[in-house]
């Protein structure tokens, strides 16, 4: 698709409408410029992501929905810095960035904890890397791990915990870097539905007592984020482009 556009706040309530209209004034965290990514494969070049533009706002969670292969990963890992687009810019606070940082959060859909390290330590993990002396870390840790609920297991390893309370400690270990927002590439897919409902609600509720800006891509629509994320809540891209193979 080329251009993502908000959906029309013409066609809403007003206390919704009026919503939008001040969301739009808050600043832009993240700003993506004609952004596009060719691949190179055994069939030819492929073309994931062709001139994308869109904005996010402070305190906005957007959530990108697309079929399989319409390019939600690429784009998801462009805006991480694991991957180099073929032309287009990004900016974080209207500053131009290149490659991975702090700034920038991420939670896969698989299991990326340390599987050696407790949840505590999985969480200091970053803060300790970010220079942060052992107690303070580990003070900022549990908070974290608090906020996702996880206190009584912070001296579990990840083998202990179920899938949902994994990809909690997965966010708890992306925010204590206090990145200016947390990209999610379907971090809910691998779990049963009743836990990614669950999760759903715990990840609003995060989204809702804390200053975070949130980029999700899930593969299909309302029933990837719940019943609970709806268009008063935050604001959806509908990702229309597939991918144009050139055999
Ligand atoms: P999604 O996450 O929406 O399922 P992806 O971003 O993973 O989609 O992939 C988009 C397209 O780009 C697909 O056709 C995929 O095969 C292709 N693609 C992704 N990564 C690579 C790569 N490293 N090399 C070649 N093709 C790739
Ligand atoms: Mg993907």
């Amino acid at each position: 698709m080329h251009h993502l556009e908000l959906p029309s706040y013409l066609e809403q309530s007003d206390p919704v409408r009026d919503r939008f209209a001040r969301l739009k004034q808050r600043p832009v965290v993240l700003e993506v410029k004609g952004l596009s990514k060719e691949f190179e494969s055994s069939h030819g070049p492929v073309t994931a992501l062709r001139d994308i533009n869109f904005k996010t706002h402070r305190r906005e969670f957007v959530c990108v929905i697309g079929p399989s292969g319409c390019g939600k990963s690429t784009l998801i890992r462009i805006l991480a810095g694991l991957e180099t687009p073929s032309s287009g810019q990004m900016l974080l606070d209207g500053k131009e960035v290149h490659g991975p940082g702090p700034d920038r959060g991420m939670v896969f859909q698989g299991y990326t904890l340390f599987p050696w390290l407790t949840v505590k330590k999985n969480v200091m993990f970053g803060l300790e890397m970010a220079g942060r002396g052992r107690g303070p870390a580990e003070e900022e840790a549990m908070q974290w791990i608090d906020l996702v609920g996880l206190t009584k297991f912070a001296k579990s390893y990840p083998h202990q915990l179920s899938g949902g309370m994994k990809q909690r400690v997965a966010i708890a270990r992306a925010l204590a870097n206090q990145p200016r927002i947390l990209l999610m590439d379907e971090p809910f897919g691998a779990l049963d539905a009743q836990t990614r409902a669950r999760m759903q609600s715990y990840l609003m509720e995060i989204w809702q007592n804390i200053d975070i800006t949130i980029l999700a891509v899930t593969n299909c629509g309302s029933g990837a984020l719940g019943d609970n994320f709806d268009r008063d809540a935050g604001i959806f891209f509908q990702f229309r482009q597939q991918v144009v193979k050139q055999a």
